[in-house]
């Protein structure tokens, strides 16, 4: 296990995450006592960690089981949503590159419809695949998107490095993540699935995010959210009955529509300064 300053402040004390109160699964949520960031420390190596990415990990899971039915819709109306997001800044068919592409299903959508897409994953060795960030052309892409990557990802640092480079002046990143203030934490406490231990290493809320995109220059320009995955977080938790569950969305829908900082999951849509 390996202990971390704060990735925005670089400050290394820290408190337990006190919605939880006790850690879990044998990890532990913290948040700085700076600047409040919440993060999971310590956490395993990256060697280590590499055996949570395997054939169980729902997103590369093959095997049929109704889990994966359930999520491979929610994919599908998820990227109808994300399609829309996104073609409100960007023009249609245009240069695209998606980080932390998993098995590819966004970008591959994206070439189906005509798009300039291209994609990049650590644990996909696709041939098609970018092979590495650092290596490509200042200002080549007109958007770049990071749909559930950013709070998995241990070389952060240069992955944004390479991000501010690579994205053009007038470019849009779009970044999707788990809020740390959804609202319905406060319903399902450590069974959110979110906080995903010990995959999930950061995780952001608005004001974190907008620290942490300082620091590389970028700007957040405005936020979306996914209402569907507030659907899917809480009917992924076990331990409650139909009636509790329903209760639930409703309530954390009706937070969301109140407030858009209480959703489930935050799309960022920034540029550089
Ligand atoms: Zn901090």
């Amino acid at each position: 296990m390996i202990n971390l300053n704060c990735l925005i402040c670089k400050k290394n004390e820290t408190e337990i995450f006190k919605p939880l109160k006790i850690s879990f699964n044998n990890y532990t949520l913290v948040n700085c006592k700076s600047c409040s960031f919440v993060y999971l420390n310590p956490r395993l190596s990256e060697l280590e960690i590499k055996k949570y990415y395997n054939q169980d990990y729902m997103p590369f899971l093959k095997k049929k089981s109704i889990f994966n039915i359930v999520y491979k819709i929610f994919r599908k109306i998820n990227f109808i949503y994300k399609f829309f997001i996104i073609t409100k800044y960007i023009p249609r068919k245009s240069k695209n590159l998606d980080i932390g592409s998993g098995d590819n299903f966004f970008s591959n959508s994206l070439l189906k419809k005509g798009w300039k897409s291209y994609a990049y994953d650590k644990y996909n060795y696709d041939k098609d695949n970018v092979r590495k960030l650092s290596i490509l052309k200042r200002n080549s892409f007109d958007s770049i998107t990071l749909w559930h990557s950013i709070e998995h990802m241990y070389d952060i640092e240069q992955t944004f490095t390479s991000i501010n480079k690579i994205l053009s002046s007038n470019g849009f990143l779009f970044i999707a993540c788990p809020n740390i203030d959804a609202k319905e934490i406060d319903y399902v406490g450590k069974n959110w699935p979110a906080f995903d231990l010990p995959r999930h290493i950061y995780h952001f809320n608005y004001n974190s995010m907008k620290k942490f995109l300082g620091n590389y220059n970028l700007k957040i320009i405005n936020i979306h959210n996914l209402k569907i995955d507030t659907f899917f977080n809480i009917l992924m938790v076990k331990n409650l009955n139909f009636f509790q569950k329903t209760k639930y969305i409703i309530k954390s829908l009706f937070y969301q529509f109140s407030n858009i900082k209480k959703s489930s999951t935050l799309v960022y849509v920034c540029q550089k300064y």
